[in-house]
């Protein structure tokens, strides 16, 4: 048995480039370590000046205990950084980042490296947003549907994540290569990713910029979440509000109080816009804060565009799309299926106090026969096919 037990510190001391490099364990409920050991990092006001050094002091640090057949548990330290890996094919392009396919030299197990430009991150001022993603992907490390993040380290020009990889891509490329996707699948996806939202929900994460492009696929077509770079992450909830909250959903009678599901913070009300106009919610157009809910609407709109092909609020431009989101300007294709036409009425609705919340999607006709937990993550795939629009209404062609 061989387990990492983790080092502590953070990522990308910001401009001074004094990264600290780490081998991440993800957090227990309580946010505390599985097992503590002492971080190694770049020391404070120290950059390192050669190559050599930056193999040596920008490498991750793991410590693992190995229990042999004896019994007796050993304690073996294990260095990673970029010679370590052997980097593969590109497997996509952020704002300020490239995914590339790597495989881990001594192990042979395949990952996805986010190679990220230090300079660049600096120069826009994005230090901030690298440092939420590394944060939250701490916190949410260990759930089928997301990422989970391995090692951060960093070398003179880079930061590297090394990520699960998911070599069936993006979602979106498979909506927009079939037209769409059929009831079957859409609930198949969508139940993953509304558990894998459930998930950072209660551990204190909202999203802030899901669309089916961070939704990407593993080996087994399961949905693996990705992009937390604008995640916003609320104070971690203790061990005890955690098995309160898991006792309450068992209770068939509880509804969540429209305050808990908000949780607004205040402060954090932003004056810019966070993700993607088509996906964006209402509230933050017009009040300018994002909440729990806001990942929901955001949700609901995947899971339009699952079956419609295309998003619900689309327009020639940015501004033009908000326009249509404020006024909540959009119509079903003839054909949409009732269920969900009916679910995603209840999502995209204006005031996110009165938007459906997660118990009751999970319950929702559409969601019918779906064990959601950890049997939605055993069950196999559905064979890919477009949703029947012609089906009893006749031949209707999506623009
Ligand atoms: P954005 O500009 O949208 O904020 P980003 O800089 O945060 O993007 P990512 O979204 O994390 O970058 O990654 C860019 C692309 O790389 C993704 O859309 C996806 O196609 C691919 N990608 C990212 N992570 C993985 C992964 N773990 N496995 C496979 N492909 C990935």
């Amino acid at each position: 048995m061989e387990r990492t037990v983790g080092t502590g510190g953070g990522l990308a001391a910001a401009a001074a480039a004094a990264a600290t490099a780490t081998a991440t364990t993800p957090t227990t409920p309580t946010g505390a370590r599985p097992n503590s050991a002492t971080p190694r990092s770049v020391e404070p006001g120290h950059i390192p000046s050669s190559s050599a050094e930056w193999q040596e002091r920008g490498a991750a640090v793991a410590v693992r205990e190995v229990s042999g057949e004896d019994g007796n548990v050993q304690i073996r330290i294990i260095r990673k950084g970029v010679k370590d890996f052997t980097f593969g094919r590109v497997l996509g392009e952020g704002s300020y980042s490239t995914v590339v396919a790597a495989t881990d030299r001594q192990t042979l197990r395949e990952y996805a490296i986010k190679v990220l430009d230090k300079r660049h991150i600096i120069k826009e001022k994005k230090v901030k947003y690298v440092n939420i993603e590394k944060n939250t992907l701490n916190r949410l490390g260990d759930h089928p549907g997301i990422v989970r993040l391995y090692y951060t380290f960093q070398d003179e020009r880079s930061l590297y994540f090394v990520l699960d990889l998911a070599p069936n891509g993006e979602l979106f490329s498979f909506v927009k290569k079939l037209g769409s996707l059929n009831e079957e699948c859409t609930q198949y996806y969508c139940a993953q990713l509304l558990d894998a939202v459930e998930y950072m929900h209660t551990h204190g994460v909202i999203h802030r910029d899901l669309k089916p492009e961070n939704v990407l696929l593993d080996s087994n077509m399961r949905v693996k979440v990705t992009d937390f770079g604008s995640a916003k992450l609320l104070p971690m909830p203790s061990a005890d509000e955690l098995a309160a909250l898991a006792q309450k959903r068992d209770d068939d009678d509880h509804r969540p109080r429209r305050a808990d599901a908000l949780e607004i913070d205040e402060s954090e009300r932003a004056n810019s816009f966070v993700g993607t106009a088509e996906y964006v919610s209402p509230e933050l157009l017009t009040d300018k804060f994002a909440s729990k809910p806001s990942d929901l609407w955001a949700f609901g709109c995947i899971l339009y565009q699952c079956i419609a092909g295309r998003p619900p609020f689309k327009a020639a431009n940015e501004f033009q799309t908000f326009q249509k989101i404020t006024a909540l300007n959009y119509v079903f294709p003839p054909g949409f299926p009732a269920a969900a036409r009916d679910l995603v009425k209840r999502l995209l609705v204006l005031d996110p106090t009165k938007r459906i919340q997660i118990d009751d999607i999970k319950r929702h006709d559409f969601f019918k026969g779906i064990e959601f937990g950890p049997a939605l993550w055993k069950r196999k795939a559905p064979r890919l096919q477009p949703f029947n629009f012609r089906q009893g209404v006749g031949h209707y062609v999506l623009k």
